[in-house]
């Protein structure tokens, strides 16, 4: 999901067999089988998936658009996608939740997720609270575009708890001869997870405490400054506002090139997935329109 980096990367195939930038027409179902609590805000449901057994999913930030059929819309799993589409008003639409495979197993065909889980709000985050055992969610997709890049001096990822299962499996993704620097943001020391770490991966915690999502995170990573002239890959992902003044920091102050950067918003404060995708196009323009002109970011 880089804006950065995806014409540049290659598409992972997917069971759906859609192109990256067309909707997917196809659905595919998964089945809850088991769920953990990795920390007071994050929870893992693992899934059984025969429709990814086999395919080939390379990347290190694979993910899923989770269907979820609005309440009275009259339909249910299981449905067609294509049809639903093109028959169905925009209210009885499924409501798309983004969510990256935390771990896949495509010889069995099971992933997990790891949710945020953010309060009352939201549709996929209360979801994971409550999903039982055997309860069957579709989904499009896989989609994916990222992995590190073997041979670079150094991998600096930079994410909030919503891209902590994204970056997890970045880390997993390195050989032991990769050095790496992550800074990850969450509420307090609680809210830490277990990481696939190395010797050569040092872990920076952020605690957010009442601060606004995202800007201790910011932050930390401009006290710990960034190298342009370093051979070092960016992996940047959260909230929006985090990912702006991130931009700024790398791509004006830093002038770090862009084609070392996979960076985008995961989602942002106040607004609903659907917005935030509706809008992001947009934001991601105007972002780019202050770092040409070399001033503070589009406030
Ligand atoms: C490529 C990609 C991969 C992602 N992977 C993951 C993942 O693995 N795990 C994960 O948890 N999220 C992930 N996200 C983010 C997730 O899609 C959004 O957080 C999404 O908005 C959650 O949907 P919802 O129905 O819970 O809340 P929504 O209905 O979208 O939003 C309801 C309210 O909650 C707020 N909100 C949304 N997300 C958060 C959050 N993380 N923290 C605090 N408030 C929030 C919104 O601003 C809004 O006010 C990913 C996003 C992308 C684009």
């Amino acid at each position: 999901m880089s804006e950065t980096q995806s014409q540049a990367r290659a598409q992972a195939p997917r069971p759906g067999g859609a192109g990256r930038r067309r909707k997917s027409r196809r659905a595919t179902p998964a089945t809850v089988t088991g769920r953990e609590r990795l920390s007071p805000e994050m929870i893992r449901l693992s899934f059984d998936c025969p429709g990814i057994r086999g395919a080939e999913l390379p990347f290190a930030d694979h993910y899923v658009k989770l269907l979820f059929v609005p309440e009275g819309a009259g339909y249910s799993w299981p449905f067609d996608l294509a049809e639903v589409r093109e028959t169905r008003p925009r209210t009885e639409q499924p409501v798309m939740r983004t969510y990256t495979l935390r771990k896949i197993d495509t010889d069995n065909g099971a992933f997990d997720i790891d949710f945020v889980v953010h309060g009352a709000d939201g549709v996929a985050g209360p979801w994971a609270e409550r999903a039982e055992i055997g309860e069957v969610i579709p989904f499009a997709g896989p989609g994916g575009t990222w992995a590190p890049r073997p041979g670079a001096a150094r991998q600096v990822f930079v994410g909030d708890e919503s891209a902590l299962p994204a970056v997890a499996a970045g880390v997993g993704n390195l050989s032991d001869e990769d050095v790496a620097d992550v800074f990850l943001e969450v509420s307090g020391q609680d809210a830490h997870v277990a990481l696939p770490v190395r010797e050569s991966v040092r872990v920076h915690w952020v605690h957010r405490g009442d601060a606004t999502p995202g800007t201790r995170l910011v932050e930390a990573v401009r006290a710990a400054g960034a190298d342009a002239g370093e051979d070092c890959e960016w992996f940047v992902h959260g909230v929006a506002e985090m990912v702006r003044e991130m931009r700024r920091f790398l791509f004006v102050d830093a002038g770090v090139p862009r084609g070392r950067v996979s960076i985008s918003g995961y989602w942002r404060l106040g607004m609903v997935e659907d917005e935030w995708q509706a809008s992001k196009r947009e934001f991601t323009a105007a972002a780019e329109a202050a770092e040409a002109a070399g001033v503070p970011g589009n406030r």
